[in-house]
């Protein structure tokens, strides 16, 4: 993809994430990997009114050139495509359900089979930290190792796929999965699926869809 066509499907991303419900307002950030670096939402701006020369372009080292300035949360979209090498696209939203949960500061358990679609056994919740700080950063790191997907505490959720599409895909059943994951708690304790069930589901997503 062209960079002029990366920027625009960069915004198509954010302007999903506010009509698909993960998001309201400013909150939240998109980014897709480009050449040495990544292309990143601009900080504090309504997507509705973000056009592509507003997308940043950042460095692996931090630095940026343009009349924007880049998501506040840069360090953390920058440190999943440094450590993560199958990442191409990254996206943070505060959504309804997996906020709620992250405000609880727990991992989501193996309630339901499809905990293992974003990599492992449950869903973490990374420690909180102050927004758009390094410690965050380390903190979500900490949570994605062997997933692609994890709660922020006190804050929101963080997915991230091959491509924007597929980020976006992954945020959108992440965020279902934690609306049913709190819909059975509000009748009942959810009967959890055993390390054994869960590897089963493990090795079968492993050649899930399409692939191959
Ligand atoms: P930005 O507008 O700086 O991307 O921040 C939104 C956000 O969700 C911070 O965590
Ligand atoms: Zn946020």
């Amino acid at each position: 993809m062209k960079e002029s066509e990366l920027r625009e499907a960069v915004i198509a991303t954010a302007r999903a994430m506010n009509a698909h419900n993960l998001n309201r307002g400013a909150a939240g950030n998109v980014s897709a990997r480009i050449g040495e670096g990544f292309l990143v939402t601009p900080t504090g701006m309504a997507y509705d009114e973000t056009a592509p020369a507003d997308i940043v372009f950042m460095r692996m080292d931090g630095t940026w050139n343009g009349p924007r300035k880049p998501s506040s949360e840069w360090r953390f979209h920058r440190d999943i495509y440094a450590s993560r090498p199958e990442a191409g696209a990254v996206l943070h939203a505060h959504s309804p359900f997996a906020t709620a949960l992250a405000c609880l500061g727990a991992d989501i358990p193996p309630f339901h089979y499809m905990i293992a679609r974003f990599g492992g056994k449950t869903v973490r919740c990374a420690d909180y930290a102050t927004y758009g700080t390094q410690e965050l950063s380390q903190n979500a790191l900490a949570a994605l190792e062997g997933r692609c997907a994890c709660l922020l505490a006190n804050h929101g959720m963080l997915a991230f796929g091959r491509d924007l599409r597929q980020a976006l895909d992954l945020a959108v059943e992440f965020e279902a999965l934690c609306e049913q994951y709190w819909r059975a708690l509000q009748i009942g304790q959810p009967r959890l699926l055993s390390d054994t069930e869960m590897e089963v589901v493990l090795e079968k997503f492993r050649s899930y869809g399409q692939q191959g």
